[in-house]
């Protein structure tokens, strides 16, 4: 059985969600996400370019929802990125992740 996470052949919630974040995380301010990838949305917060829109794309993201992705800056991803799983910190299904999926006509990760 593969050891592979579903998230790689997946990647819908990053095509699917607005994925902001605190400005301080930018690579200007000290953090890590690459400037250039992001626009700022309020005074205080950044998006990833491509989620700020209908359709969806993280302009990070490699390949196509539901086949093989990637993510370009994954080291240097943001913390929304970082903190966004399959299952919350408590082991119940986090439900973004199965909307995210449902839209591009994939099921729930099953434990
Ligand atoms: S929607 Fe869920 S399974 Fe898909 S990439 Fe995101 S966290 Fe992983
Ligand atoms: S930065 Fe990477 S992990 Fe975050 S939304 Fe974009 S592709 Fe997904």
């Amino acid at each position: 059985m593969s050891n592979e996470s579903p998230c790689l052949t997946c990647g819908a919630c990053c095509a699917a969600f607005r994925v902001s974040f605190y400005w301080g995380e930018c690579q200007s301010a000290g953090g890590t996400v690459p400037d250039e990838l992001t626009l700022q949305v309020t005074l205080h917060h950044a998006c990833m370019k491509g989620t700020e829109k209908n359709p969806v794309h993280c302009t990070a993201l490699v390949g196509t929802p539901g086949e093989r992705v990637s993510c370009n800056i994954y080291e240097n991803r943001s913390s929304t990125c970082r903190e966004f799983d399959i299952f919350n910190e408590d082991g119940s299904v986090n439900e973004a992740c199965v909307r995210a999926r449902a839209f591009y006509g994939l099921a729930p990760v099953s434990r």
